[in-house]
């Protein structure tokens, strides 16, 4: 069938985007979903920082290649031996579809699937291969999913339900941003209630962290971004406290704020300074996480003995540490019961047209997560 996608053909470093235009809105051909996999008609896509990691070359991915990875969608076909959707149902697509079978996935932690993340590197599908081609030339797929296009074929596993009774414009960020903000907080922090939390880094996944801390009943909360507006925002969410991480005092009052540094600080913004911040502001015995995703040249100089003599943990989450099929249904029973509010963290809605000044905006970094809505 012939879809329109937008498709990355050459990266650009730097904006403004909607004048160079990385993205090409492209009629391709999509093929019909093989064994295992699923046509999905896309509802929404959500613009997150990776998307634009990869237009910018800090991830290189083969081209060309239709971005996107975080979004909802409707089941419209099947292939043969699909049995955890079936045509009608809404769902929430996962960018790493987990193979079940290899090390990782035997372990429980399928966000670290081999053959998944073998595939996205490749551009291509879990089952192999592509769907996608313009004038009989392959188009890559991003993530497994490309999301800025009106349909998609995908894994089965890249598919979670999502039920009838919530919104599907709202429900495309729970792919990205909710399983890896919130799933940061209570998989790979485990975070108890009553323990202080840092969040440092405002995004789409920052903010999803910032309800997910509140959720699991962490106090105090402190967050930090360098923009006056989202600190402004994270206090209207239910942070206790924010700081500007521009501040030459930030880690200072933090510290104070906190009694001497958080029981469990999260970084998002995946650069250094932010994980400095983050890890000065730990306290003794205290737990950094990280999700953030620096460029691949970046190098963290650390204290050795701080971990020795103060005992403390540093731990990367990806994706949350998510099982996408047991945690996007309890992330989506939190908001159906008011207590995980996503929808307050959308901004924009937005034509796929649009796309390029989109992502001007998500490069400011001052707006909420803006959703292209089909
Ligand atoms: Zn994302
Ligand atoms: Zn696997």
């Amino acid at each position: 069938m012939k879809i329109r996608s937008a498709v990355l053909r050459e990266m650009v470093a730097e904006g403004p985007f909607a004048d160079s235009k990385p993205l090409v809105i492209s009629e391709l051909e999509l093929a019909p979903p093989g064994p295992g996999e699923v046509l999905v008609k896309m509802i929404a896509a959500g613009l997150c920082h990776s998307d634009l990691s990869v237009i910018t070359g800090v991830r290189p991915r083969p081209l060309p290649m239709a971005l996107g990875h975080e979004a909802s969608g409707e089941v419209v076909e099947v292939g043969s031996g699909v049995d955890n959707v079936r045509p009608g149902q809404k769902v929430a697509l996962v960018f790493v579809p987990s193979c079940g079978h290899c090390s990782p996935c035997m372990e429980g932690r399928p966000a670290l699937c081999e053959p998944g993340n073998g595939a996205n590197g490749k551009g291509e599908l879990l089952q192999g291969g592509h769907r996608l081609s313009h004038a009989g030339a392959t188009v890559n797929h991003h993530c497994g999913v490309s999301a800025f296009s009106e349909y998609a074929v995908v894994s089965a596993r890249s598919c979670i339900p999502i039920g009838d009774d919530i919104d599907p414009v709202e429900a495309a960020v729970f792919g990205c941003a909710v399983l890896t903000g919130v799933g940061a907080v209570v998989n790979t922090g485990q975070v108890r209630p009553g323990a202080s939390a840092l969040i440092v880094g405002l995004g789409g996944v920052g903010l999803s962290a910032l309800l997910g801390a509140l959720a699991a009943g962490a106090n105090p909360i402190v967050a930090v971004d360098v923009h006056d507006s989202k600190l402004d925002l994270t206090l209207a969410l239910g942070a206790t406290h924010v700081v500007n991480a521009r501040d030459a005092d930030a880690v200072a009052r933090i510290r104070e704020l906190t009694k001497g540094g958080v029981d469990y600080a999260f970084e998002f913004a995946g650069s250094v300074p932010a994980m400095q911040l983050a890890y000065a502001a730990t306290r003794r015995g205290g737990t950094t996480v990280t999700a953030g995703l620096p460029h691949p040249n970046d190098q963290w100089p650390l204290q050795q003995l701080s971990l020795t003599a103060e005992e403390r943990t540093i731990k990367g989450s990806y994706i949350g540490s998510c099982i996408p099929a047991r945690d996007i249904p309890r992330y989506v029973g939190l908001y159906r019961a008011g207590k995980l509010p996503v929808n307050r963290l959308i901004g924009e809605k937005l034509k796929l047209d649009d796309i390029n000044a989109g992502f001007d905006r998500l490069a400011s970094g001052s707006g909420l997560r803006d959703l292209i809505v089909f």
